[in-house]
């Protein structure tokens, strides 16, 4: 769920339980909009806080107690702070709540920032420094901390591009480890790290294609090409998985509804790949697709365009859904309308907005009446046709 969306209910949190509390906030999600936090935050720390060694912590400790801690308290990679920074407080937890979608897993990131530059993405320009935790430390961490836990979710972007990913994969599926992944992208996945997400008793697999015509994928700087996709899906396949899911987004500038049926061939390309040899498997792979509209966001480069009004994205969907379900073999699910038009006009708050939010039950409205809500407090004008 994004952080968007996870904002009125920290803001529900605060309010209810935690309204004497003084707040410190950072992270990723509160580096891209700390504006809006610094409205119910003392502080806003910017940068790699949570990799800071002890000393570090203790001078960050003094600054607050002795009120000379500044409200946008950064850790750039030219600040003293960032060069203490330690791979061994790599984030990672065990989470085993029953209703948590890493239920019983032991949960590590990998890295931070990202080598790609994808136009709708905040993740480059947020931590514009890309940093890979040395898989000694990963292994080290999960047999000390995941308490007997056997399942090991990989968290980071563009996770394939760790110059040590097989070897972690590797090392985990030698200690007994079975290997979970967040989306891996189709074009930094060899035979060999397929082969070996395999042996690591995953049975399924996530990639983003995000576009189906050669013009959306050069549009969006994402151009994983058909021939990539449906060879990594391939060797996916010959290697026993049998779940693929694959992402597209909907609702891009420029986009005509030739854009949209290039997914659907795109789509075809991989399930007439995929049963080829069906027969002689005697199963075929389970495809899901999950289809989002094009979110735009303050620190992405997509940031002035316009996002998509609910006719047309209604419109879109359909014609896409009717081809996808005439091809056969796959589940598709479209993200709705409200909620992702939430997660972009919850990125426009200001420091301002802070307060009146605080006052609203926001925690219980439906996307629909958040987004009406939205619309009024950032005084814009209703362009999505709701
Ligand atoms: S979408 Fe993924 S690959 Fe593209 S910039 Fe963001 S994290 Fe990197």
């Amino acid at each position: 769920m994004p952080a968007e969306i996870l904002i009125p209910k920290f803001i529900h949190i605060f309010d209810e339980k935690l309204s004497d509390a003084k707040i410190y906030a950072g992270g990723f999600a509160i580096n891209s909009n700390p504006d809006f936090f610094l409205s119910f935050c003392e502080a806003i720390f910017i940068g790699y806080f949570d990799a800071l060694d002890e000393d570090a912590y203790k001078e960050i400790a003094m600054a607050i107690k002795d009120k000379t801690c500044p409200p946008y308290f950064s850790s750039s990679i030219d600040n003293t702070f960032y060069k203490k920074s330690n791979s061994k407080n790599i984030p990672s937890t065990a989470i085993i709540h029953k209703e948590s979608i890493f239920k019983e897993s032991f949960v590590i990131e990998m890295n931070r920032g990202c080598p790609f530059n994808c136009r709708f993405c905040e993740i480059p320009s947020v931590t514009n420094k890309v940093i890979y935790h040395p898989a000694s430390d990963i292994i080290d961490i999960i047999e000390k901390k995941s308490a007997g836990i056997k399942r090991v979710v990989l968290i980071g972007t563009a996770l394939a591009t760790h110059p040590e990913f097989d070897s972690i994969i590797k090392t985990l599926h030698q200690k007994n480890y079975e290997i979970s992944f967040s989306s891996l992208r189709a074009d930094m996945l060899k035979e060999e790290t397929i082969s070996l997400i395999a042996k690591s008793n995953a049975h399924n697999i996530t990639v983003s294609p995000e576009a189906g015509s050669v013009k959306i994928k050069k549009y969006i700087n994402k151009n994983i090409t058909t021939e990539t996709l449906v060879n990594a899906t391939d060797i996916a396949i010959n290697n026993n998985i049998k779940r693929i899911k694959l992402c597209y987004i909907i609702g891009i500038p420029t986009e005509t509804d030739d854009d949209i049926l290039a997914i659907v061939d795109e789509v075809g390309a991989i399930i007439k790949n995929a049963k080829k040899n069906a027969k002689i498997r005697k199963w075929m792979p389970i495809i899901n697709m999950s289809v989002n509209p094009y979110i735009t966001k303050p620190l992405s480069a997509n940031f002035q365009e316009q996002f998509i009004d609910k006719n047309t994205y209604e419109k879109k969907s359909k014609l896409l859904k009717k081809h996808i379900l005439n091809m056969g073999g796959i589940q598709i699910k479209f993200l709705s309308y409200y909620e992702a038009l939430s997660e972009v006009l919850l990125s426009k708050l200001k420091k301002e907005h802070g307060q009146l939010l605080i006052n609203k039950d926001l925690y219980n409205l439906s996307y629909k009446k958040l987004c009406k809500l939205l619309i009024n407090v950032l005084d814009i004008e209703n362009t999505f046709n709701i």
